[in-house]
């Protein structure tokens, strides 16, 4: 049996290098079931990179990072593990038919996009700004911010030269085009696919958040590591340690010969 590639450069401007999730037995200690995603991306993001040095990463980096820095990372640590198909449902917007999509991850997959960039409004004002970290959201969500302005202008660094503060407010004319802005520098984190009905034709948009279909592939793979400790322990009395340490090939190989000897 070919083991997947067990590391996949991430990103180079991260200057790291991502593991296939599920391979290590620390990996059962990430907890999916927590409210705030961040932070299980977090987790996942310092069980599973490292440096270029192969030396892990510090549990507050990743907090540094963008949202699409992250994103990338994720990606990485996907297509270590050998797979690169996604599936999306949706249903489409006119008739309500349900479409499944499958995209392909090395369709995303690339450099992260530069953190700071240059907006032009319509008046000829330029504005510079930044993406969204992961400790934005946390402190958003702490602080309860909630208001569009207060998001847009906490990501403005300056505005025709001059550096702002974080009381400084955006024009109201300005909020729906930097939202645009922000689309069109990274339109991996809010990603929106064209798509085409089967049943009626219909042309949409389909909103999809590639992050979340990361996460829910990753808590898969950790259920199925859970279910084949259970089935190991179950038939042959092995600890959990003990398993775990096997090669994932030997642990296929004996899970094969459960099911083949009908002990499961
Ligand atoms: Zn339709």
């Amino acid at each position: 049996m070919n083991e997947p590639n067990p590391r996949c450069r991430a990103p180079a401007a991260q200057r790291c290098c991502a593991r296939a999730f599920g391979s290590a037995a620390s990996d059962l200690d990430v907890a999916f079931a927590v409210v705030d995603r961040a932070s299980a991306v977090t987790a996942l993001l310092v069980a599973c990179v490292s440096d270029m040095q192969g030396r892990a990463i510090s549990f507050d980096e990743p907090g540094t990072w963008t949202l699409n820095q992250r994103l990338q990372a994720l990606i990485a640590m996907r297509l270590a593990a050998g797979d690169a198909t996604i599936g999306l449902q949706v249903a489409c917007s006119a008739c309500g038919e349900a479409m499944s999509l499958d995209l392909d991850l090395h369709t995303f997959a690339g450099d992260p996009v530069a953190p700071h960039f240059t907006w032009c409004a319509d008046d000829g004002t330029e504005v510079s700004l930044r993406l969204p970290r992961a400790d934005d959201l946390q402190r958003w969500r702490r602080e309860g911010v909630l208001a569009h302005e207060a998001l847009a202008a906490s990501l403005i660094e300056s505005v025709a030269g001059q550096a702002v503060g974080a009381d400084h407010c955006p024009p109201a004319a300005w909020l729906s085009a930097l939202d645009d802005a922000f689309a069109a520098h990274d339109p991996l984190t809010a990603l929106q696919l064209q798509t085409r009905c089967p049943a009626c034709d219909h042309g949409q948009l389909v909103a999809c958040d590639l992050e979340a279909l990361l996460l829910e592939g990753f808590a898969g793979t950790q259920a199925k590591m859970l279910e084949e400790v259970l089935q190991l322990a179950s038939a042959f009395h092995w600890s959990e340690a003990e398993i775990l340490a096997l090669p994932r090939w030997r642990r296929a190989h004996y899970l094969q010969q459960i099911a083949a000897r009908g002990w499961a």
